[in-house]
C-alpha cells in the first residue's frame, strides 16, 4: 500500500498544518492531506454527530468481521452528521449493526464483551466470513486465462472483446463501501487476492489477442496507485504498435467520491492527468469508470474541480453504481444523480443489482423492485442520461439487465436479457422467468412457461 496511514484524526490534522505550507505547491492551492479513519481511531467520530457508545459498539462489532476504513475527506464534507444514521454516505462508509445477522453479530459481541483475545475473535470473524460467498460469480475458479500453460494472475478475461486487469499496487482504496462486493480482498486473506505488478505480461496478453477492444483497468481502486506506477501499465498504449487493437482504455474508481483530491491537488495529479492526454492524443478513448451511489458525493467544489480536470484531458467519465438498500432505493435519488452527473459532462453507464455477497441481507433489493426504481427513475430525466442501462446482474454466465415484468400468454413473467455473456451469442436474447417478486439475483429464478432450465443452461459453455 503506497498510502501514509494514521490511525486518528486528531494527530492527523496536527501535522496537516505544517503541510499545508510545505508542500511542492502549497502557496496556490490548501494541500489536503489523506488521512484515513480505521477500526482503531472510531471513537474520533463522536465528535462529528451524535454517536451512541451502543451504535460506536455495533460499528466495533461489524469492523471485526467486514472490512471498514474512512477517511476525513469523506467524514468533513460527505456526511450531513445531523442525520446519521440515515445518512446515505454515512451508510456507505460506516458499518451498521443490520450488516450482520443477529446470530453473527451476537456471537462477535459475546466475545469482545467478555475480553476474549483478539485470535479468538479472528477465528469467528473468519467462520463468519467463510459463510458470507466472499467470492461471488465464480471469479476465483472462472474467467482467469492460461497462457503457455501459466496462469496469468491479475487478468480476467470473460468476454471476448474486454479484458479485466487488477494491478497489485491498485487493490485497495481510499475507503471502503460498506456493501462492497470485493469486500474479501480487504481482510487481508491473500488467497482470494487476484492481482498481478507485471505489466509486461499484461501487455503481451493483450498484444496476442487482436479481438481484444479494451481493457479495463479495477481494483479496489487503481486510481490508489501513485501516477509512475499507473504510467508502467498505460505508457505502452501511447508509443507501442502493438497494441494498437486495443481502443478503450477504461480506468473504474471511487476517487472521486472518496478521495478527488488525486486529480486535484495530490503531488502527481498533474502527472497523472498529463498520461491520461497523452493516451486520448494517440487515439484511444480513456473512460473513467466512476462508482457513485448518491448525488451527495457531487456537492463538493474539489469534485467538480477533478471532473472539469479529467475531462480536459478528453477523457470521458461514464458512472456506474448497484443499486442498495438504505442507500440509494428511491428513483428520486438516482434521477437527481443522474440529472447532476449529466449536467458535469458525465455519461450515466450502468446500474448494478448488488451482488450475492458479505452483507447482502441489508443492501440486496429484489429483483422487480430494481427494474422498479430503475423505470421511474428514467422516466423523470431526458435522453441525455438514457445512456443508463440496468438493472444488470453480473453473474456467473454474464451481466443479465432486468427489462421488466409483463403478461405473456397469461403467465406474469419477468423479462431478461443478457448484455453481456460468456458465449458473444447469447447477447441480446430475451429470455423469461416465472414472476418472483422476492428474487434477488439469476440464480433465485426459475424459467417461465414450465422450462426445465433456461437456454443458456442447455448451451455449451463459450
Ligand atoms: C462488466 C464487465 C466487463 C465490461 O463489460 P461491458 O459491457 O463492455 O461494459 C468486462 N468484464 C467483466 C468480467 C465484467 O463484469
Ligand atoms: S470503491 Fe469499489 S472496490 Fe473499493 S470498496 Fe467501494 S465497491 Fe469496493
Amino acid at each position: 500500500m503506497n498510502i501514509h496511514v494514521i490511525q486518528g484524526i486528531d494527530r492527523a490534522r496536527q501535522s496537516q498544518r505544517s503541510d499545508r505550507t510545505s508542500g511542492p505547491r502549497g502557496g496556490e492551492r490548501p494541500k489536503e492531506r489523506y488521512q484515513a479513519l480505521t477500526q482503531k481511531s472510531l471513537e474520533s467520530i463522536s465528535k462529528y454527530g451524535k454517536v451512541t457508545d451502543d451504535d460506536l459498539f455495533a460499528m466495533r462489532v461489524v469492523s471485526s468481521v467486514l472490512p471498514f476504513r474512512t477517511n476525513s475527506y469523506i467524514i468533513e464534507n460527505l456526511i450531513d452528521w445531523d442525520r446519521i444514521p440515515d445518512d446515505p454516505v454515512y451508510r456507505l462508509v460506516f458499518p451498521q449493526r443490520g450488516m450482520l445477522s443477529d446470530g453473527d453479530f451476537r456471537r462477535i459481541a459475546d466475545l469482545m464483551t467478555r475480553g476474549a483475545t483478539r485470535q479468538e475473535i479472528e477465528r469467528a470473524a473468519n467462520d463468519i466470513r467463510a459463510s458470507l460467498n466472499p467470492h461471488p460469480a465464480g471469479q476465483r475458479e472462472l474467467n482467469i486465462p492460461a497462457e503457455e500453460g501459466e496462469i496469468l494472475d491479475g487478468i480476467q478475461h470473460k468476454y471476448r472483446e474486454t479484458v479485466l486487469f487488477f494491478p497489485s499496487q491498485g487493490q485497495t482504496c481510499h475507503a471502503y463501501c460498506t456493501f462492497c462486493f470485493r469486500w474479501a480482498q480487504f481482510i487481508g486473506d491473500k488467497e482470494l487476492k487476484i492481482a498481478s505488478k507485471d505489466a509486461v505480461g499484461l501487455h503481451r496478453y493483450l498484444a496476442d489477442r487482436p479481438d481484444v477492444s479494451d481493457l479495463l483497468m479495477t481494483g479496489g481502486d487503481p486510481m490508489i496507485m501513485k501516477t509512475r506506477v499507473m504510467e508502467g501499465y498505460l505508457r505502452p498504449f501511447v508509443d507501442d504498435p502493438a497494441l494498437a487493437h486495443v481502443q478503450n482504455i477504461r480506468i473504474g474508481t471511487k476517487a472521486l467520491t472518496f478521495w478527488p483530491h488525486r486529480f486535484v491537488n495530490d503531488d502527481d495529479a498533474d502527472d497523472l492527468l498529463r498520461l491520461m492526454e497523452d493516451v486520448v492524443r494517440a487515439g484511444r478513448h480513456v473512460a473513467i469508470m466512476a462508482h457513485f451511489n448518491h448525488w451527495q458525493e457531487l456537492r463538493t467544489d474539489v469534485v467538480r474541480e477533478a471532473i472539469r480536470r479529467i475531462r480536459d484531458t478528453g477523457a470521458v467519465i461514464r458512472s456506474q453504481a448497484p443499486l442498495l438498500a438504505n442507500i440509494n432505493d428511491d428513483p428520486a435519488i438516482w434521477a437527481r444523480m443522474w440529472r447532476e452527473q449529466v449536467r458535469l459532462g458525465i455519461v450515466p453507464y450502468y446500474m448494478f443489482v448488488e451482488r450475492d455477497t458479505g452483507p447482502r441481507q441489508y443492501f440486496e433489493v429484489p429483483l422487480v423492485r430494481c427494474w422498479e426504481v430503475f423505470r421511474n427513475a428514467v422516466q423523470q430525466v431526458s435522453g441525455l442520461s438514457r445512456t443508463v442501462r440496468g438493472p444488470s446482474m453480473s453473474a456467473t454466465p454474464g451481466k443479465v439487465e432486468v427489462l421488466g415484468v409483463q403478461e405473456v400468454g397469461g403467465e406474469k413473467v419477468i423479462v431478461l436479457r443478457f448484455l453481456q455473456g460468456r458465449n458473444p451469442d447469447w447477447v441480446g436474447r430475451p429470455f423469461f422467468a416465472r414472476f418472483d417478486p422476492q428474487a434477488t439475483w439469476l440464480d433465485q429464478l426459475e424459467p417461465a412457461f414450465g422450462d426445465e432450465s433456461f437456454f443458456f443452461e442447455q448451451a455449451p459453455q463459450g
